[in-house]
């Protein structure tokens, strides 16, 4: 499955949350897992989170071995992509032959799958949160399936209502930066932290607790409590703060 969060380059069918659809998946069709070799999984914050905690690793140990960064299209914003193994069909880590071995924590993308999400063609400020696709690949049989769903149903099935409930302040950052003029960039300085709270949580956890950023902010202590161990309300918090700090004067550049 080819599943680019960029969506730049293709022209989807626009469906919304009402459009309807036949598709199921299941063991019993002939392309089983075919979909999980030769693919392209830009991870969310929330995707970092699940699977570390998962394969019991650290987020940084897991930024090691199973992701490789990239710059965001059109963002020029640092994201990282799902490490492929090295084999024939160039492989997702977690398929093997009796499917995903990771399923209850798999990424939002392959919550998503067969649809895409244009979440980052939203324009900033317009009322709705993007639209849906086809993904569309020839060696996917499940839409010759008799199940019928609309894609709110299929989103509430998947779990990825709560997958872009806990994106989504992360997902306007992106939107946001996107919307900037191309010349308009973040000094480096503020791409590290960008990349630190979205994806390196423990490493930003260590930030809060382990410097004077506690002493130089206004917190309540029962969310400084909450964020000293849960990892979910650490990202929300360290989001709304990139929120407010990442795009002051001090952190951009303006090339001519
Ligand atoms: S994480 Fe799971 S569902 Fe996603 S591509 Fe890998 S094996 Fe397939
Ligand atoms: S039906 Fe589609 S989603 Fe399911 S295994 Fe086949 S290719 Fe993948």
């Amino acid at each position: 499955m080819e599943k680019k969060e960029d969506m730049a380059s293709i022209s989807p069918v626009r469906l919304s949350y009402d459009s309807k659809f036949k598709f199921l998946c299941h063991k019993g069709v002939s392309c089983f897992t075919k979909c999980c070799r030769g693919i392209n999984i830009i991870l969310t914050p929330y995707d970092i989170i699940l699977m570390k905690n998962r394969l019991g690793l650290s987020s940084e140990e897991f930024l090691a071995i199973y992701t490789e960064p990239h710059i965001l299209e059109k963002t020029d914003l640092p994201v990282v992509t799902l490490k492929l193994l090295d084999d024939d069909r160039k492989s997702c880590p977690f398929v093997k032959d009796d499917g995903c071995i990771i399923y209850e924590d798999r990424p939002t993308t392959c919550r998503y799958y067969p649809l895409g999400v244009a979440t980052l063609q939203h324009k900033e400020g317009a009322d709705d949160k993007g639209f849906f696709f086809f993904v569309n690949e020839p060696h996917c049989r499940g839409f010759e399936e008799d199940r019928e769903w609309t894609v709110s149903e299929w989103r509430r099935d998947q779990g990825v209502d709560t997958h872009d409930d806990i994106n989504e302040t992360w997902t306007d950052l992106v939107v946001r930066k996107r919307s900037f003029p191309p010349n308009v960039k973040l000094v480096e300085k503020a791409k590290q932290l960008f990349f630190m709270v979205s994806y390196n949580i423990d490493k930003f956890r260590a930030f809060v607790f382990e410097s004077t950023f506690l002493e130089r902010m206004d917190i309540d202590p029962d969310e400084v409590a909450k964020i000293k161990t849960d990892d979910v309300a650490l990202l929300r918090f360290g989001v709304n703060w990139l929120t407010d700090v990442l795009f002051r004067k001090s952190n951009l550049e303006k090339s001519e």
